[in-house]
């Protein structure tokens, strides 16, 4: 049976945040432990992150540990998933640039994450004024299908933005292996069941939390801070007596608690509601408080980020063991892609030294 591939990751641009976790993390941890993947690969994703951080290499520099202990706080295994840093796989860039010739800048220009993610950034389409769009930045997708396809991922467990990206990365399969033959797998996204975990919004009620936006829960974060976030996450404007009749759509708290709460915390914290449809059903109808949802909300956040900011602190007392495990992994991630390069050369026949035919034919064709 043909094997079951996992590569995901995340860009060491700050600490991971609840987004991360719903959105792609937690589901890693499940796939990892179902024992159903022959192989997971978790990639510090640095080498993208520099293509719009080029002026700050320090700020990745500080985050890749940061990245590594929220991993392991979250229950990535080391003896089970590989966890890599992107910009120590040489081979990832060398993909990159070959890959690059099967993918046309319209076709780079269609993505619909790098046009919304070009707008928060805040670069100019021309370089007049404004900030131009580093080269790099722009063709991340392709960069990113050199990741997915060095370790021949079948699955890529991510956000709802990372769909234009698979789908970009399935193409560049496609083109490669028509092209040139048969060298590299074709993977799908495994998107969460869950619609709100799709793409968490920010406690801001902007449509993504996202480190660039300053609007996260952040996995690490201390009690008291994530209460006062909780406290102040964005609701229903409208909703201003308690007797207001509230609305679900666009309401932040809601969709959090959409995302994660479960039948047994209103057991455990608000037992007066036996669900969620419940808790909905009485703040559309008017008469239920903001503050006593928020109290709530609380709670649950609470109890499921506790343990994972306890794991964290136990290994922020050995990071020299983090270190390891980074190095590990990458050296071993480093012999899978070479085999991949090897592969993608063969079939692109710029394996001149390894092709003996070649080289007698030259041989023949100069001896007289
Ligand atoms: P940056 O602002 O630097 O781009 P980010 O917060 O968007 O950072 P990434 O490292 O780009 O985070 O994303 C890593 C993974 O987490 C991806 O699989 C992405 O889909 C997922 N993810 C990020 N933010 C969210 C979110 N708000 N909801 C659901 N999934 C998310
Ligand atoms: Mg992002």
């Amino acid at each position: 049976m043909a094997k079951k591939i996992i590569l995901t990751g995340d860009r060491p641009t700050g600490r991971l945040h609840v987004g991360h976790y719903v959105g792609s993390l937690k589901r890693r941890v499940e796939l990892q432990n179902s024992g159903e993947y022959d192989k997971i690969y978790i990639m510090i994703a640095d080498a993208q992150a520099l293509t719009d951080n080029a002026d700050n290499p320090d700020k990745i520099r500080e985050n890749i540990i940061e990245v590594a202990l929220d991993y392991l706080a979250c229950g990535i295994d080391p003896a089970k998933s590989t966890i890599l840093i992107q910009s120590q796989i040489p081979q990832l860039t060398e993909l990159c640039f070959y890959y690059m010739n099967i993918v046309t800048t319209a076709r780079l220009e269609r993505n619909p994450t790098i046009k919304s993610e070009i707008k928060m950034r805040g670069y100019s389409e021309n370089d007049g004024e404004g900030k131009g769009i580093p080269v790099g930045f722009y063709t991340y997708p392709i960069s990113q299908a050199a990741d997915i396809t060095a370790f021949q991922a079948t699955t890529v467990p991510a956000g709802e933005d990372q769909k234009p990206m698979v789908e970009q990365t399935r193409e560049i399969v496609h083109k490669f292996n028509t092209v040139y033959g048969e060298a590299l797998t074709e993977p799908s996204i495994l998107l969460p069941d869950n619609e709100a975990c799709l793409r968490l919004p920010g406690i801001d009620g902007k449509a993504k939390m996202s480190k660039s936006l300053g609007n996260c829960i952040y996995l690490s974060e201390e009690p008291d801070e994530i209460q006062k976030k909780v406290m102040s996450m964005f609701t229903d404007p409208d909703h201003i007596k308690i007797t207001d009749p509230g609305k679900l759509e666009g309401n932040t708290v809601f969709t959090y608690l959409d995302a994660f709460s479960r039948p047994e915390h209103f057991e455990r914290y608000l037992p007066e509601y036996a669900n969620l449809d419940e808790l909905k059903e009485h703040y559309t109808r008017g008469g239920l408080g903001d503050v006593k949802v928020k109290r709530f909300l609380n709670s649950v956040i609470q109890e499921e980020l506790e343990p994972i900011r306890n794991r964290r602190h136990e290994y922020e007392k050995d990071i020299a063991y983090v270190y390891d495990v980074l190095k590990k992994g990458s050296e071993e991630a480093e012999r899978v892609a070479q085999e991949t390069l090897d592969k993608v050369k063969a079939a692109m026949r710029i394996n001149y030294f390894d092709d003996k035919d070649l080289i007698a034919s030259h041989i023949a064709k100069y001896q007289k």
